[in-house]
């Protein structure tokens, strides 16, 4: 008899079998529909020896000392910056939009005072921010707002950015100095050794097995429990119930050559001219050094593996019929990007993971007084 059986071994999972084995001693059964641990965060060598990240570019940013620290247990950490370039108008200049982009695009000389000014020109009064057009526009105008987001979004999301909330778009800051840091967060790093082997030593432990390339389903009726936590899309367990939850997907294209740097970032975004909506090239997220360079191009998808809940108010709302379903659904606790239909980063589901286990402790030390 388990304890615990977990339902996806990616960050969600693995912290709390992590958690729940090591600080309270319980017996937990971790598996996974795919062949492999750490979720969406798996990353591997290829075939020319090259680390990468199989569902795209995964950069680790927190403010959170606590979560820092707490996934500092199982890896040392390696200090990276992330920078992004946008291919527009034929140049690539910073994003998030800086003064070095304003000035490189229009041929300007601007300081950063005089820009706080011309964005003030440029802006459009917005009496209510809303949408995702709301928050660019009202920044930093339309003419910007449709050369570094409009389309971009459109191909992200299948839908105009007037369609989607304002949490996705004010992801991206806009700045009048020149810092061209995408993130600005106080712990900024990735795992020395990638993320699958910080997953490993997470999961190393007597109380933990591991059952990969299962479906929770094939096994549900066979394997006997105590408590579970799941870490799937919400809608599915309750059978799509209330209809399906919309989720993004993404195709990945990996490719390899024979060169050993590619682009001048990490990470080069195409708003307007390309199918894919972004190149990465590994090795500056990894610090690998090799004769060869491996890539990641992005193509938007409607249908596949659900990647991205879509933030829109509609949605939201289904949302909230699943989740009233979720609470009152005994010894099953849903936790993670997908069974809390939330566009979280890997910080905040591990923050969100580590309350779960709180949680858990506290109801256990109500239930069992000593
Ligand atoms: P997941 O990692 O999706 O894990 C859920 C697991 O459950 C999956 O492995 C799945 O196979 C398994 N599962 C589902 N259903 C079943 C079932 N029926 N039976 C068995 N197993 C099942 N965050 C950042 O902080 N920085 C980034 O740079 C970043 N980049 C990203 C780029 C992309 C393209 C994407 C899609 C996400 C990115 N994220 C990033 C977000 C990050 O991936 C997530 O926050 C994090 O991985 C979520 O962890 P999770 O455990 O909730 O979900
Ligand atoms: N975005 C954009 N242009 C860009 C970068 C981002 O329009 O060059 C918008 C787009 O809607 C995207 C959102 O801002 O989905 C959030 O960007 P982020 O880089 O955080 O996306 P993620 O890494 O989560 O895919």
């Amino acid at each position: 008899m388990f304890d615990y059986l977990i339902v996806g071994a990616g960050f969600a999972g693995s912290v709390l079998a992590e958690r729940l084995a090591t600080y309270s001693n319980k017996k937990v059964l971790i598996i996974d529909k795919r062949p492999h641990i750490a979720g969406n965060a798996y990353d591997h060598y290829n075939e020319d020896g090259i680390l990468v990240h199989k569902y795209g570019p995964h950069i680790f940013h927190t403010n959170s000392k606590e979560v820092f620290e707490y996934l500092g247990q199982f890896t040392e950490w390696r200090p990276y910056e992330h920078r992004v370039l946008a291919s527009v108008d034929g140049q690539q200049v910073p994003m998030p939009i800086n003064l070095d982009t304003i000035n490189k695009l229009y041929g300007l000389s601007l300081t950063s005072f005089e820009l706080d000014k011309w964005f003030e020109s440029v802006a459009e009064k917005v009496p209510m921010v809303k949408t995702s057009e709301d928050v660019v526009v009202s920044k930093v105008g339309r003419e910007l707002y449709e050369k570094f987001f409009k389309n971009y979004t459109r191909k992200q999301w299948g839908m105009d950015p007037s369609e989607l909330d304002k949490s996705v778009t004010s992801r991206v800051p806009t700045r009048t100095n020149r810092d061209d840091r995408y993130f600005t967060d106080t712990y900024q790093a990735m795992p020395l050794h990638g993320f699958t082997k910080m997953f490993e030593k997470m999961l190393d432990h007597p109380n933990i097995k591991i059952m990969l390339n299962t479906d929770y389903h094939e096994i549900i009726d066979v394997i006997p429990f105590k408590e579970m936590i799941y870490t799937g899309p919400v809608d599915e367990y309750f059978d799509f119930k209330y209809g399906k939850l919309p989720y993004r997907s993404l195709e990945f294209k990996h490719e390899t050559v024979n060169k050993e740097v590619f682009q001048p970032v990490a990470v080069v975004n195409y708003p307007n001219e390309q199918l894919y909506t972004r190149v990465t090239e590994f090795k500056y997220l990894t610090g690998q050094q090799h004769p060869k360079t491996s890539l990641v191009y992005e193509f938007p998808r409607a249908e596949g593996d659900p990647y991205y809940p879509v933030p829109k108010p509609e949605n939201a709302e289904l949302y909230n019929q699943y989740k009233k379903l979720a609470d009152a659904t005994p010894n099953v606790h849903f936790v993670g990007r997908l069974a809390t239909y939330k566009y979280y980063n890997m910080d905040q589901v591990v923050a969100q993971a580590l309350t779960l286990h709180k949680k858990l402790t506290e109801k256990e030390k109500i239930a069992v007084p000593v």
